[in-house]
C-alpha cells in the first residue's frame, strides 16, 4: 500500500472523536494490508518504529524537523517558524507549503516514483533513527528532507509527526485488538483470544502479521520468548488474614516489599572461541560464555541501563540457560541492613547519574515468580511449582549483604492469626504488607486475579489503598497559579470493558509549586488538539486543555462518593421529553483528591479500573 493511501486512513481517524468508527476504519486498513505490511502500520500509526519495549529512538527534536522541512521545499526558514507558529502544528505547516510546492515536487521526482509505498517510508524512518551516532544530525536532516520531498502534501503532515512523537491519534493497544477481531469476524468475538496472546506477547506488529499469516489458531502457538516482556500479573486487596485465608484457604504469604517490580530476562549463550578447543577431538573444555541480561518495568519499558547492580547480581546468582522472572527492587542500606523507604527506593529511576546513585543506594532484588525457564513456560504451572523451580535456578551465598538478587521470603499457612502476625513482622521491618498467593494458581498474565492478594496497612480514612488515574486534560490557573499555566487538572480511571477513560475528579489543591511546574511540563509534551476518542468527559469537566492517555498518577482520597457530573459508573437515560439524556445513577468522584506519587512505571490501561472502584465503593458503605 502506498504511504498516501494511509495518509488518508489517518486523517479519517484524526477527524472522528467515535472510537468504534476508530476501530472500523483500522480494521478496514488492516484487511487492505499484506502480512509484511501490518505490523509496520501499526508501529507507524502508534508513533513508532517497533513495540513499546524496544525502543528505537528517533532522536529529532521540533528544530530539526524544521530544518528538514527548509531544506526540503527550498524555504526561508524564519517563514517557516512563522507558519509553524501561527498553525500550530508541525504537521500543519509542513503540508501547508509543501501544497504551495506541489510543482517542485513532481519536478523533483523521478518518473514512476510519485509515492512511496509504506513500506519504503518505514525503511527510510529506519535508516534516519539509526544513523550513525557521530554527526548524525545533518545526515538525519537530509533522509528526511529527501521523504518530504518525495511524498504529497497531506502523507507530509503526518509523516513529520512521527520523529518527533505527536502523531498522537487517541487509540489505544486494546483498539487495535479490537480492530484485528473486526478485520477477522466483522465483530468482536476474537477480542479475547486476541488479548491473551497479546498479554503473553505484547508486541502488536507481530500479532498482525500471524494474523494475517496464519489466522486467528496461529495465536494458539505464543508462548513466552525471551527478550520480549510479558505483561505483569496484578494482586487483588484484602484487608485482614482471616478474608485472606477464607477466600484461598492454605496459601504462600510473602512480604509486600516496597519498591519496584522488574522482569528480568537472561538468556546464556556459548560463545565458539577457538582458542579453547582441545587439541584432539575439538572438544570444547572451557567454553566461553555471553550473558545478556534485560530488565522490564511494569509498564514494559525496558530500563537494564538504570540498574546495573541488579544485572551484575542476576549475572552472577543464575543457574539457566534462558530465564524470565520477576521480582521487586527495593533499596538497603548497606550499613543498618535495613530496606529503605519508597522515596528513597525510588531515586533509582533517573538517567543521569546512575553509577554514583547505585553505590549510595544499592538494590536488592527479591525474586518471587518464575514465568519462563530454559524452553517451558511456566504460566501454566502452579504457584508452588513455579517457586521451586524459582529456588533452583538461583545460587545464593546467603549474605544478604553480597547478594544482589534473593529470594522473597516465603511462609505457607493456613492460620488467620498468623498470617497477620507476618503481616505486623513486615510493617515492622518498613515494608508495605504481605502479599498472599494460592498455591495452586497459575500466573495470569495481565490479569488482576484473586491466586495474589495484597494485604497492605489499613490507613486512617475509608479508602484504604489509592487509586491510580490517569491525567486527562488541565485548566489554566487563576492567581498564584497562573503563573504556572495550569491551575486544576482532571483525572480518570479506566474502563475495560469499554476500553475507555472515565472521570472520577478535579484536582486543584493539595500539590506543591514544585509539583505544579512538573505536572505542567510533563502535560506541555502531550497536548493534542481535541478530547481523544478515549476519554468520555462531561460538559462541566470539560478542560482548557487536553492531552494525550500517558501520566499516571497516584491519587489518595478519603473517599468515594457519587457525583452527576464524572462519568465512572454513570448512567444516562432519555429525559422525558425525549431529546436529551439525564442522569440516572451518578458517578463515582473521588472526596478530597491528594496527588501522591507519578506512577511512571504503569501504562494509562494499568491505571485503577471501574470495576475495583465499585468494589472499594461497595466495601466502605
Ligand atoms: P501497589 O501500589 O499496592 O504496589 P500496584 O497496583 O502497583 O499496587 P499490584 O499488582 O496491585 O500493584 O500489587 C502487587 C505489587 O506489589 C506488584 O506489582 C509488585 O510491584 C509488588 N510486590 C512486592 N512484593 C511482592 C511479592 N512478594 N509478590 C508480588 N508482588 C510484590
Amino acid at each position: 500500500m502506498k504511504f498516501s493511501q494511509l495518509a488518508h486512513f489517518i486523517e479519517q481517524i484524526e477527524e472522528t472523536s467515535s472510537r468504534l468508527t476508530i476501530t472500523n476504519l483500522l480494521a478496514e486498513l488492516f484487511k487492505k494490508l499484506n502480512r509484511e505490511e501490518i505490523g509496520k502500520t501499526v508501529y507507524l500509526l502508534q508513533g513508532r518504529l517497533a513495540p513499546l519495549y524496544n525502543a528505537i529512538e528517533f532522536g529529532m527534536a521540533e528544530k530539526m524537523i524544521g530544518r528538514a522541512v527548509a531544506t526540503a521545499l527550498h524555504l526561508d526558514k524564519k517563514k517557516f517558524v512563522q507558519q509553524f507558529k501561527k498553525i500550530g502544528d508541525l504537521g500543519g505547516a509542513t503540508e501547508y507549503f509543501k501544497k504551495q510546492m506541489r510543482s517542485l515536487e513532481l519536478e523533483d521526482l523521478p518518473a514512476g516514483r510519485q509515492g512511496l509505498s509504506i513500506l519504503e517510508v518505514y525503511d527510510i524512518l529506519h535508516e534516519l533513527a539509526t544513523a550513525a551516532k557521530v554527526g548524525s544530525q545533518d545526515i538525519k536532516v537530509q533522509i528526511l528532507a529527501k521523504l518530504i520531498r518525495q511524498l504529497d502534501p497531506l502523507s507530509c503532515r503526518y509523516l513529520v509527526r512521527i520523529p518527533i512523537g505527536v502523531l498522537r491519534l487517541g487509540f489505544s493497544d486494546m483498539t487495535v485488538l479490537d480492530a484485528y477481531s473486526w478485520m477477522l469476524k466483522g465483530d468482536k468475538s476474537h477480542r479475547s483470544q486476541i488479548e491473551k496472546a497479546y498479554h503473553v506477547r505484547p508486541d502488536l506488529g507481530q500479532l498482525g502479521y500471524i494474523i494475517k499469516k496464519e489466522g486467528i489458531s496461529g495465536l494458539k502457538k505464543i508462548k513466552p520468548a525471551i527478550f520480549t516482556p510479558i505483561l505483569m500479573m496484578k494482586a487483588e486487596r484484602l484487608s485482614s488474614g482471616q478474608e485472606i485465608i477464607e477466600k484461598i484457604g492454605r496459601c504462600a504469604v510473602e512480604y509486600k516489599y516496597d519498591g519496584f517490580r522488574l522482569q528480568v530476562h537472561f538468556k546464556k549463550s556459548e560463545i565458539r572461541n577457538p582458542k579453547s578447543e582441545t587439541n584432539f577431538k575439538s572438544k570444547i573444555i572451557n567454553p566461553k560464555h555471553k550473558i545478556q541480561v534485560r530488565l522490564y518495568s511494569r509498564n514494559l519499558e525496558d530500563v537494564s541501563f538504570m540498574y546495573p547492580d541488579v544485572i551484575e547480581g542476576v549475572k552472577k546468582e543464575v543457574r539457566a540457560n534462558e530465564i524470565i522472572f520477576e521480582g521487586e527492587a527495593i533499596g538497603f542500606d548497606p550499613h543498618s541492613g535495613n530496606f529503605l523507604p519508597f522515596q528513597q527506593t525510588v531515586q533509582r529511576k533517573r538517567k543521569y547519574g546512575i553509577e554514583e546513585k547505585a553505590k549510595e543506594i544499592p538494590l536488592k532484588l527479591f525474586a518471587f515468580e518464575l514465568l519462563y525457564l530454559d524452553g517451558k513456560s511456566f504460566l501454566d504451572v502452579p504457584y508452588i511449582e513455579r517457586r521451586r523451580a524459582l529456588e533452583k535456578s538461583i545460587q545464593l551465598t546467603g549474605d544478604i549483604f553480597k547478594d544482589a538478587l534473593l529470594l522473597a521470603s516465603e511462609n505457607i499457612l493456613d492460620d488467620p492469626k498468623k498470617l497477620e502476625l507476618l503481616f505486623d513482622d513486615a510493617v515492622s521491618k518498613g515494608l508495605e504488607g504481605i502479599v498472599a498467593k494460592k498455591l495452586s494458581g497459575v500466573y495470569k498474565p495481565g490479569a488482576r486475579e484473586w491466586n495474589w492478594i495484597k494485604f497492605k496497612r489499613s490507613y486512617s480514612s475509608r479508602i484504604e489503598d489509592s487509586i491510580d488515574c490517569l491525567v486527562m486534560g488541565y485548566d489554566y490557573g487563576k492567581g498564584k497559579r497562573a503563573g504556572f499555566g495550569i491551575g486544576a487538572f482532571l483525572v480518570g480511571i479506566y474502563d475495560e470493558k469499554q476500553d475507555k477513560f472515565l472521570t472520577v475528579c478535579k484536582i486543584g489543591t493539595g500539590l506543591s509549586d514544585e509539583e505544579w511546574r512538573e505536572l505542567k511540563v510533563r502535560c506541555k509534551k502531550l497536548e493534542v488538539r481535541s478530547k481523544p476518542a478515549l476519554y468520555e468527559v462531561d460538559k462541566m469537566m470539560e478542560c482548557d486543555v487536553w492531552i494525550s492517555p500517558s501520566i499516571v498518577v497516584e491519587i489518595k482520597a478519603d473517599e468515594i462518593t457519587k457525583s452527576p457530573v464524572h462519568t465512572a459508573g454513570r448512567k444516562l437515560k432519555s429525559s422525558k421529553s425525549g431529546k436529551a439524556f439525564e442522569v440516572d445513577i451518578p458517578g463515582f468522584a473521588l472526596r478530597f483528591p491528594r496527588l501522591e506519587h507519578f506512577r511512571d512505571d504503569k501504562r494509562p490501561e494499568d491505571v485503577t479500573t471501574l470495576k475495583e472502584v465499585d468494589k472499594i465503593y461497595s466495601h466502605g458503605k
